[in-house]
């Protein structure tokens, strides 16, 4: 089922979700159903599965020369969407990327999604590979979301690329996208940002999944900016609950986010990172309570491979 009709069949009622990593290449598929496994209880609509594209490696070859490799340290995501969907009879979310491919290969990979039943995917641009310091898109693909969401709503409207086609059977996504109440690093403004996140929804997608924050003001803040910009899907908040004392320096860095000082400071204090999860949790609680209050539809939770302090925070708002 469509995230949207979920949304209206829950009636005002706030759902619980959460987003996994596919496992690092080689693991057994079981260490994502042993993460999924506990957070069934709190009955999620659905579940996202990230995509994470090839990365350069340099190998030492046995004349010491070193020799560049593309690999993949997470592959999977189709194939790990299909078991969830397979298991749990959950609605799975493959997210999508610009970043490593060509147009052609996103057709492709929409056609498996929808032989497969997935009726949601998330349509993103993708981060520069890691050695790299820009997003380069492949010459064949698409330079921002916005592109790889018109070609979701053409293959809606049963325009694939090869317009030679007969008979060609529509697909039927509903397309979220993502959004930064703190501004996307790149961006301008969060103003210029707001201005491109209304261009990916005039293009089709029809609800939004933000970047995670750690104070809801101003998760509050950019839903009244985007409301009065006459952006009216549904917008679900991303949460995250600090689990590591280094988070401190991670998180802001790799994610472009502000942690506010009282939180800050509750982490500092902690003697280790078992004190610095309870903090994580105790403060990711307060947040939730507060989102659920204002009527939040879906409060979405990155769980990055480890579900244990999601459940924690989910059996107290659930
Ligand atoms: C909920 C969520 C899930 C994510 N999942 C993944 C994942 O699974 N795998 C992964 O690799 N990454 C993931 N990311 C990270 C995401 O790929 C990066 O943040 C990426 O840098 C931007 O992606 P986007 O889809 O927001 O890009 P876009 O919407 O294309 O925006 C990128 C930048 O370009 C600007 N922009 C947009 N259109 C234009 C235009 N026409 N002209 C000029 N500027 C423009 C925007 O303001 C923004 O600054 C996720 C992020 C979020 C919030």
């Amino acid at each position: 089922m469509k995230v949207t009709d979920h949304i209206i069949n829950a009636n005002g009622d706030t759902m619980f979700s959460f987003e996994i990593l596919p496992p690092l290449k080689g693991q057994h598929i079981q260490s994502i159903f042993d993460n999924i496994d506990p957070l069934m209880e709190f009955n999620p609509p659905f579940i996202d599965v990230t995509y994470h594209r090839e990365e350069y490696v340099y190998k030492k070859q046995d004349n010491g020369l070193l020799k560049k490799q593309v690999v993949k340290k997470r592959p999977g995501t189709v194939g790990i969407c299909a078991a969830i969907q397979n298991k749990y009879q959950v609605d799975a979310i493959p997210h999508i990327l610009c970043g490593g491919f060509t147009i052609e290969d996103t057709e492709n990979f929409l056609i498996d999604l929808d032989y497969l039943d997935i009726d949601n995917v998330m349509a993103l641009r993708g981060d520069a590979v890691k050695s790299e310091t820009y997003f380069k898109p492949d010459p064949d693909g698409h330079v921002y979301a916005s592109g790889l969401v018109s070609q979701i709503e053409d293959l809606n409207n049963g325009i694939y690329l090869d317009d030679e086609l007969l008979n060609s059977s529509p697909t039927n996504f509903c397309t979220g996208v993502a959004a930064y109440p703190e501004k996307h690093m790149e961006a301008p403004s969060l103003d210029s940002d707001i201005h491109f996140l209304k261009k990916k929804i005039k293009k089709g997608a029809t609800y939004i999944v933000t970047q995670m924050f750690f104070d809801n003001k101003k998760y509050f803040e950019f839903v009244d900016k985007c409301r009065k910009e006459g952006i009216t899907v549904p917008i679900i908040p991303g949460l995250k609950p600090i689990s590591t004392k280094k988070q401190l320096n991670t998180i802001p860095h790799r994610f472009h986010v502000d942690l506010p000082q009282d939180l800050i400071m509750e982490i500092v204090k902690c003697k280790d990172n078992v004190a610095a999860r309870q903090v994580g949790v105790e403060w990711c609680t307060q947040q939730s309570k507060e989102l659920k209050e204002a009527g939040t539809p879906v409060l979405h939770y990155y769980s990055m491979g480890r579900s244990d302090n999601i459940n924690a925070i989910a059996s107290q708002i659930f």
